[in-house]
């Protein structure tokens, strides 16, 4: 039986429509979108288009906003150096404790090799951001404040348009990496005064190694990638067409199918989070009110998340731990220390994430086999085994070690 795959945040299948769409570029438009003859152009054309669907997903004001890039990763860089390199008198970063890695580790070496001070802002126990620290933080030295919309590991939601007007109102810019919520809630940039976000193609049924910059017309910028004049110069090297013309079914997908994030996906969440939660001694991580239709974060008291998910694996179920970038490492997961998640839930957090892809059954099927392996795994816990002993009545308690 194929597994269940419950970790779209980590990444995402794409879609057939997708790979049918990229097709052609590989065998017959294999031209070079640069070049003046009929393959170049035919070529130049369906990035084109590929740049106006992304236009249509994010709401921007312009199709030239979009530069395509390799991904998040690199979107996020390019973003913040960009910010760094062109505003005299600015050198500090204001962001998150929060971020994926694609921030925190550009920022850390950037503090450790050239000396630039970071704020990380801190969250509350359920992954809200401590504004009036942001607002301190934010000061005429400021070059970028860079906050992402949507959590890759709790899912919550962060203010990121009132967050922009703010980094504005002191003359920064303001990044978001979006790469979570583009695709699954509606986004208008023209709307925003945010100055630039990141997006990545294989997070939204999309390929892997393409993404794309969006940077609001008029915002100073400096390219990461120099080279030829691809990207109205903002990134050098021949595009990757097919990945670009990949990206732009997507977003095309995307947003015809954006409704059924919002109700179909998000009525599967809610039904294997309430199923789980039945279980009993777990509880939701983030924002319960404010999150992506997608995702549940859900803290397993007195287990390791491993052992969870090394268990849902063999049952034909996928999902991650806590952080799928902390996976492979024994440390917790940066987010839920942020958090300040207590001890006996810390290491037994399990991140589900859905997609459209996902059907009633498979839900039905993590839900059968999650309250078999959850209190089996509880009664060869020793920190469960010494909760059970103080806090159960004798008879529970006798129950439950014979
Ligand atoms: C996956 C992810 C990235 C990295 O994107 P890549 O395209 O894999 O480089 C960045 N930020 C967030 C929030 C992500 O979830």
């Amino acid at each position: 039986m194929r597994p269940i795959y419950l970790d779209n945040n980590a990444t995402t299948r794409a879609d057939s429509a997708v790979v049918a769409a990229m097709l052609p570029y590989f065998l017959e438009q294999f031209g070079n979108a640069s070049s003046a003859h009929a393959f170049g152009s035919e070529v130049a054309g369906a990035v084109k288009q590929a740049r106006k669907s992304l236009q249509a997903l994010l709401g921007a004001a312009f199709d030239h906003e979009i530069v395509f890039t390799s991904g998040g990763t690199e979107s996020d860089s390019t973003a913040i150096l960009s910010a760094l390199d062109n505003q005299d008198g600015r050198d500090e970063i204001v962001t998150t404790a929060v971020e994926h890695p694609a921030i925190l580790a550009l920022v850390e070496y950037l503090r450790t090799s050239r000396g630039i001070k970071t704020h990380l802002i801190g969250v509350d126990s359920r992954g809200r951001l401590d504004i009036e620290s942001y607002r301190r933080a934010l000061g005429p030295r400021t070059a970028i404040a860079s906050v992402m919309w949507a959590n890759n590991e709790t899912g919550t939601l962060f203010p990121v348009a009132q967050l922009a007007r703010m980094a504005r109102e002191t003359g920064a810019l303001f990044h978001t990496d979006a790469v979570q919520a583009v695709g699954k809630i509606p986004l208008d940039l023209k709307a925003t005064e945010i100055d630039m976000l990141s997006l990545s193609g294989h997070k939204l049924h999309g390929p892997k190694g393409i993404g794309a910059l969006y940077v609001r017309k008029g915002t100073r910028f400096n390219p990461l990638i120099r080279g030829g004049p691809q990207e109205r110069r903002r990134r050098g090297g021949t595009e990757n067409v097919p990945g670009i013309v990949g990206l732009g079914k997507a977003a095309e997908l995307a947003v015809s199918l954006m409704d059924e994030e919002q109700t179909r996906v998000r009525a599967l969440r809610d039904r294997l989070e309430q199923g789980i939660l039945g279980i009993g001694h777990c509880f939701v991580l983030g924002d319960e009110q404010n999150r992506l239709p997608n995702t549940s974060n859900i803290a397993f008291e007195h287990l390791e998340g491993e052992a969870i998910i090394h268990h849902l694996n063999r049952a034909g179920v996928a999902a991650s731990l806590g952080s799928a970038c902390a996976s492979g490492s024994m440390e917790p997961s940066h987010v839920l220390l942020a958090m300040n998640v207590p001890m006996k839930a810390l290491r037994g957090a399990i991140r589900f994430s859905l997609s459209r892809e996902n059907t009633v059954h498979d839900i039905e099927r993590a839900l059968q086999v999650l309250p078999e392996i959850i209190p089996k795994l509880r009664v060869s816990s020793p920190s469960w085994q010494e909760h059970a002993h103080v806090t159960a009545s004798p008879s529970r308690s006798a129950e439950l070690t014979s």
